[in-house]
């Protein structure tokens, strides 16, 4: 086994090697514009970009590869959604209904439409993290023309149930988009039979490289129109325009490929792993709890609060194992995540919370690892924690006198 042990595969994944090997040709001699028309070198990286959408199509089930855009990645292609529809659709109503654990390229945009006069509902998460659908049925007015729920998340893992939010949807007329990003190629995601419009995904969590991702936009049943962002040389059929990254796009779509191709196995792998950390480390220590949904969660995310250790200090004694504080401090402040704060967690066990991220290259050797330093570090952070001892004599009082009680009756 080696050290650093990366387990922090929400943030980014390793790129695949198969993935790698499939990219490289397209940075040496197959370096052609995908938009020359006239010449060898454009054709062939034109076919391989159509070889690359129809691996995409096929991973989330689209029923034609014209529905797939080229992005630069899943903030873009939130972006690209929510403004993109509100630009084309903004006459038919000005109210977007979203959730408040969304990822911030979906906050932030929807923000930006408040500034421009639009209203915004932000759904509230159950402590599990779930969106309730029928809470987002009253939310729905004659004004509402989109709504953005993840498919899902990023800090907690917990899985939004994607299918009825689609078919309240479908029954309101209203058009449908997910942040699938850390979905896609984890969990099956099929856009028709869960009634999604617009999906946005990136190679970079699913073994791809970094900087390219897709948008999804529904063609047919309803045909969504969707205005560009970024306007010029007119590629991806005039609404996302900018020279193709080929590499990046043939590297998406052989990610899809083996995503798709290993999403059962890759899954129950992963899933195993993740159950292994967790009972590795419940079984040794107490005050320890798991955020977001016991079972409707990404196979790779286990989220814990370790009671009465400071989750930076613990990071501090783990340098040899990539994870995250689950504060996941967007700021210099060390404020809880909006995450963390949504599901209403206690400040006290946000700044105690670690985000474990499994994936597709961890190992069993690994979690047995990250569990041992786990329960070594906490058990010495407590050791110095005038409040864990002051708990644990208390409860050894408690407990003595509990005894003594039962001894007399
Ligand atoms: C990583 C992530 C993004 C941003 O993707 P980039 O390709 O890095 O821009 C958006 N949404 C979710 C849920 C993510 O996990």
């Amino acid at each position: 086994m080696k050290l650093p042990i990366y387990m922090d595969n929400h943030a980014t994944t390793q790129v695949d090697s198969r993935v790698l090997e499939t990219m490289l040709p397209f940075f040496t001699e197959k370096f052609g514009n995908a938009s020359s028309r006239n010449h060898l070198f454009g054709w062939e990286s034109e076919a391989a970009v159509d070889t690359a959408r129809q691996q995409v199509a096929r991973l989330i089930h689209a029923a034609s590869p014209h529905e797939i855009i080229f992005t630069s990645g899943a903030t873009e292609s939130d972006n690209f959604a929510i403004k993109g529809i509100v630009d084309a659709y903004g006459q038919n109503g000005n109210h977007i209904v979203t959730c408040a654990i969304e990822h911030k390229a979906v906050l932030d945009s929807c923000k930006a439409m408040e500034k421009k006069g639009y209203q915004v509902t932000y759904l509230p998460v159950s402590p599990n993290g779930l969106v309730d659908v029928e809470r987002l049925r009253q939310a729905i007015t004659n004004k509402t023309i989109l709504i953005s729920i993840m498919a899902a998340n990023n800090e907690i893992g917990t899985i939004e149930p994607v299918r009825e939010i689609g078919r309240l949807a479908k029954e309101r007329g209203i058009l449908f988009h997910t942040d699938a990003t850390q979905a896609v190629g984890k969990i099956p995601i099929n856009v028709e039979d869960m009634g999604i419009d617009l999906l946005s995904l990136t190679a970079h969590k699913i073994y791809g490289p970094k900087g390219v991702g897709v948008l999804y936009v529904r063609s047919s049943k309803p045909r969504i129109k969707i205005n560009p962002l970024i306007e010029g040389g007119g590629q991806e059929r005039g609404i996302r325009s900018g020279t193709l990254n080929v590499p990046g796009i043939v590297g998406l779509g052989k990610a899809c490929e083996i995503a798709q191709q290993e999403l059962m196995s890759d899954g129950e792998r992963v899933m195993g792993l993740s159950e292994r950390l967790k009972t590795g480390i419940l079984s040794q220590l107490d005050e320890v709890s798991v955020n977001g949904h016991l079972s409707q969660r990404l196979p790779g995310n286990m989220h814990l609060s370790f009671a009465f250790v400071e989750g930076e200090s613990l990071l501090m004694g783990l340098k040899e194992i990539a994870v995250s504080t689950g504060s996941a401090c967007t700021s210099a402040s060390l404020e809880p995540s909006h995450v963390l704060r949504a599901i209403g967690l206690e400040e006290h066990l946000a700044h105690s919370s670690i985000r474990f991220g499994l994936g597709r290259f961890n190992t069993e050797e690994e979690v047995d690892y990250t569990v041992r330093r786990v329960v070594e570090e906490v058990c010495r952070l407590r050791g110095l924690s005038p409040l864990y001892r002051a708990k644990k004599t208390k409860v050894g009082r408690q407990e003595t006198s509990n005894k003594l009680q039962e001894s007399v009756s």
